[in-house]
């Protein structure tokens, strides 16, 4: 697929026109950014990760039905996915309480939440992405009832999937964010909501199930170090890059010389 104009360019992201007006490529770039630009570098390799863990995570939640907008992983950094209108908003899905809710609401940091919680985000930077409610959404046109009530099923479904996946591999899934947008089915002849975007440990908390030790991008957020390491152990852990991410130094012990007997 021959990549055409870029399209649009994020913090994380350039997405680039295809020669199918249907169909765009999804870029994931190196540079990592935090509190609505506040901060910001550039973490070498982290596209790579993302890119494949977010492949990963997506066909298996498209093999347990969940639609989405990947077509196929291009490359090391490339994408091919379906071109979405997407809704100008953050599905957010909390299982322990961090991050902004214990700031906002006050609720004591690793409180584990009785049932998974949905909060939305309008998206939009110069406002840094506000909580909204449903109302607003409604008031402001921003998506139906009706499509609140299929992504609100979706976003559960797919938290409860993420659960799994992760807690198998001794990870625990704190929260995340998705965003979801419209596609046009040509079988159906309909528009169809599919999940966007990506989903990686830029976009979710994730701890070590034992030590808690975060594997996400609260290490840049909060100056924790060693992110790609983070990184890099998710991505081992979900058996992606096995080769590049098991690399340990050999030991080869002191040199001997060997005897050789005489004939
Ligand atoms: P919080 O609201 O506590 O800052 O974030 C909740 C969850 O959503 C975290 O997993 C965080 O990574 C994700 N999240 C919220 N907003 C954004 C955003 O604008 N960009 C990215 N990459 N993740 C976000």
């Amino acid at each position: 697929m021959k990549k055409g104009k870029k399209l649009y360019e994020g913090k994380a992201k350039i997405i680039y026109e295809t020669q199918d007006k249907d169909l765009v490529i999804q870029h994931f770039k190196d540079d990592a950014t935090a509190f609505n630009n506040l901060k910001k570098s550039s973490v070498e390799g982290k596209g790579v990760l993302n890119n494949r863990i977010s492949e990963h995570i997506l066909t298996n939640l498209s093999q347990c039905g969940i639609k989405t907008h990947l077509i196929k992983r291009l490359n090391m950094r490339e994408q091919l996915i379906k071109k979405a209108e997407i809704f100008p908003i953050e599905f957010i899905v909390r299982n322990i309480a961090t991050g902004s809710l214990t700031k906002r609401l006050g609720i004591p940091e690793g409180t584990v939440l009785e049932n998974p919680l949905l909060e939305y985000c309008y998206k939009k930077d110069e406002l840094n992405d506000p909580v909204i409610s449903k109302e607003h959404i409604y008031n402001f046109g921003w998506a139906t009832e009706n499509e609140i009530n299929v992504i609100d099923k979706m976003t559960l479904r797919i938290n409860d999937l993420l659960v799994g996946l992760f807690r198998g591999v001794g990870i625990k899934l704190i929260d995340f964010k998705i965003e979801y947008g419209k596609v046009w089915n040509k079988e159906t002849e309909q528009k169809e909501i599919v999940l966007a975007d990506e989903i990686s440990p830029d976009t979710c908390r994730l701890w070590d199930s034992k030590t808690e030790k975060k594997l996400d991008k609260d290490r840049f957020r909060k100056d924790l170090g060693n992110i790609i390491q983070g990184y890099q152990e998710v991505a081992r852990r979900l058996g992606i890059m096995p080769e590049e991410t098991n690399i340990s130094e050999v030991n080869f012990g002191k040199t001997t010389s060997i005897k050789f007997k005489k004939k």
